[in-house]
């Protein structure tokens, strides 16, 4: 079967995390989150997460160089062999640039944007909760659940969703990430999708634009 290459393209809150979630898992494939990967290092305390706390928790990027290290070596494992989802990599055009040099050989690579009005995202992201263990989504519709139903861990308040850190994060994403979309744009495999809808609806835009149909979920 051909591999199947995503990268999902967004502000924050604009649901990508969720949707390379469930695309990943219906396809068998790994998600690969950058903001995850630092999650786990800033709790872990190793040096990577000792240098990412700071600039995580007001909202500015981590250096290019680190990021793309940490991918190169990511995607050269061999579960990504029959594809990928990537979540919140690449973030900026030196970033896209290195990536589309290392990954010229995956062509081709889909690149879904999930489209979302501003309003929509900082009400999204400042009442949205995850688990404090296992870094699981609150459901939307469960934001007074008490645990995770993954790990039974206690929902928590990500330290950047914040308002004044949500309101940086946007501005960071104007203005370091939105030229990728001029980047990709012109692609044949780009597909701008409209995430103001429900995350089920948004699901289906998703698997339409890039030819796959649905599957059971393990
Ligand atoms: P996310 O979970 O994708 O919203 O990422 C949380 C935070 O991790 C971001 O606000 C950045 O500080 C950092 N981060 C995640 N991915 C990247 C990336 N590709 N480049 C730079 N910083 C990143």
């Amino acid at each position: 079967m051909k591999a199947l290459n995503v990268i999902m393209l967004g502000p924050p809150g604009a649901g990508k995390g969720t949707q390379a979630e469930r695309l990943a898992k219906e396809r068998g494939v790994p998600k690969i989150s950058t903001g995850d990967i630092l999650r786990e290092a800033v709790q872990q305390q190793t040096p990577l997460g000792v240098a990412a706390k700071g600039l995580m928790d007001a909202g500015r990027l981590v250096s290019d160089d680190i990021m793309i290290g940490i991918v190169k070596e990511r995607l050269g494992r061999p579960d990504t062999a029959s594809g990928f989802v990537l979540d919140g990599f690449p973030r900026t055009v030196p970033q896209a640039q290195a990536f589309d040099a290392f990954a010229q050989d995956r062509a081709p690579i889909h690149v879904v944007l999930v489209d979302v009005s501003e309003h929509e995202l900082i009400r999204r992201l400042t009442t949205r909760r995850i688990c404090g263990t296992c870094g699981n989504n609150a459901e939307p519709d469960a934001q007074s659940q008490a645990t995770c139903s993954r790990c039974g861990g206690a929902f928590v308040q990500r330290a950047d969703d914040d308002e004044q850190v949500v309101r940086e994060r946007l501005a960071v994403y104007e203005r370091q990430t939105g030229p990728l979309v001029a980047h990709y744009r012109t692609s044949p495999s780009f597909h701008r999708i409209d995430g103001n809808a429900s995350a089920e609806r948004v699901a289906v835009a998703i698997r339409t634009a890039l030819g796959v149909s649905e599957r059971a979920m393990s």
